[in-house]
């Protein structure tokens, strides 16, 4: 027995169903998909106008330097990026050939401090990188680091400020728990603020300080190398001991992730300050790949960030207080703290 006989359908009102069931699901489809292709397109293009300006700018500069009889080649990047030389060198490789070589030299060291015999060290950089469950990054960094800080004839120390207890993750808060802790530990002058999973890609990027903050991780491999946005102040940075009491450390209100970097950004401009980031190539970091298992996106960022500026005297280095676990291995200072939003009360906001 026919079943379309059973159910009174004729052919033709079955056909026409067929044909109207098909459009409206291809409209679906296009409805739905077609502003992802739409985006995806535009990003394209973007991306392909940035690196194609990027080219003529390093082709301008190359002519540049061929004709300027006057210009040297002196192979340091210093923080105001004036140097016209660094786009003919080519960024060293990613993974140092012996990985078990290069770290040889810290053995009977402690913590991770190291400084040069050879010269006075122009910067004494403390390196503090916030911490919790990503045990597998750590000798990655520390591979591409160590040897990249010695080359660079700084003075430096490894702090790794790692949150325990169960709150979401505060980046911004463990900052300001390292900073006051390096500081008991020696008149560091420069600090720089580190995630775990970032690599610099060329040893040229200077991790000294300067007169105006820095922002380091200025190309992510996993942004296809290009700035998402001009007020990005993530992954790596770099601040003066000065310039990061002068806007009062981070933020402390920002719990699970995202928006603490683009509140340090705005506590940088109301302290009428510029933040500058190293040129080309120089700024380009691989970031290790990791899921967000059971971590926290902070939607309340939105709204702590409308109020950057009221809340920057009231919260940040002058109204926390915590209880720290310190102990030091080889390569580190390891600095364990349960943080929770009580150690940083501020009535409003
Ligand atoms: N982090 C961590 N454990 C976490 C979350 C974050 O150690 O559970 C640290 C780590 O240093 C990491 C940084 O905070 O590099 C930034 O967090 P995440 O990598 O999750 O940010 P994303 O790469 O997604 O911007
Ligand atoms: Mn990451």
């Amino acid at each position: 027995m026919n079943w379309r006989r059973l159910l009174r359908v004729s052919n033709r009102s079955f056909l026409a169903f067929i044909f109207f069931f098909s459009m409206s699901t291809t409209c679906l489809y296009f409805i739905y998909v077609a502003p992802g292709i739409a985006n995806t397109y535009f990003f394209m293009v973007q991306a392909q106008g940035i690196i194609l300006r990027d080219n003529v700018r390093t082709f301008g500069q190359m002519i540049r330097l061929y004709t300027n009889k006057n210009s040297t080649l002196n192979g340091t990047d210093y923080p105001d990026g004036s140097n016209s030389s660094e786009y003919l060198l080519q960024p060293t490789t990613y993974l140092p050939e012996n990985l078990s070589g290069a770290l040889t030299f810290y053995e009977g060291s402690n913590g991770g401090h190291w400084k040069p015999q050879d010269c006075k060290p122009r910067w004494k950089v403390a390196i503090l990188i916030p911490f919790r469950n990503r045990h597998e990054h750590l000798p990655i960094l520390f591979q591409h680091l160590i040897p990249m800080l010695q080359r660079q004839r700084l003075q430096f120390g490894f702090y790794v400020i790692e949150q325990s207890g169960s709150q979401p993750f505060n980046r911004a808060m463990l900052f300001n728990v390292g900073f006051l802790e390096a500081m008991k530990d020696q008149d560091w002058d420069c600090l720089i603020f580190h995630d775990v999973d970032h690599i610099p890609e060329n040893d040229r990027n200077y991790y000294g300080c300067g007169h105006m903050p820095r922002h380091f991780a200025a190309k992510l491999d996993k942004y296809m190398y290009i700035l998402p946005y001009h007020e990005f102040f993530g992954g790596v940075s770099g601040l003066t001991v000065d310039q990061f009491r002068k806007i009062n450390g981070f933020p402390n209100a920002f719990w699970g992730w995202g928006g603490e970097d683009d509140d340090l950004w705005n506590r940088v401009r109301f302290a009428d300050l510029n933040v500058t980031r190293p040129e080309g190539e120089i700024g380009r970091y691989k970031s290790i790949p990791h899921h967000h298992r059971g971590e926290v996106q902070f939607l309340g960022r939105y709204k702590l960030l409308r109020y950057s500026r009221e809340r920057q005297q009231l919260d940040g280095l002058n109204n926390l207080r915590y209880t720290p676990r310190t102990s030091i291995s080889t390569l580190y200072k390891n600095i364990s703290v349960d943080l929770h939003p009580e150690l940083a009360p501020i009535q409003d906001y």
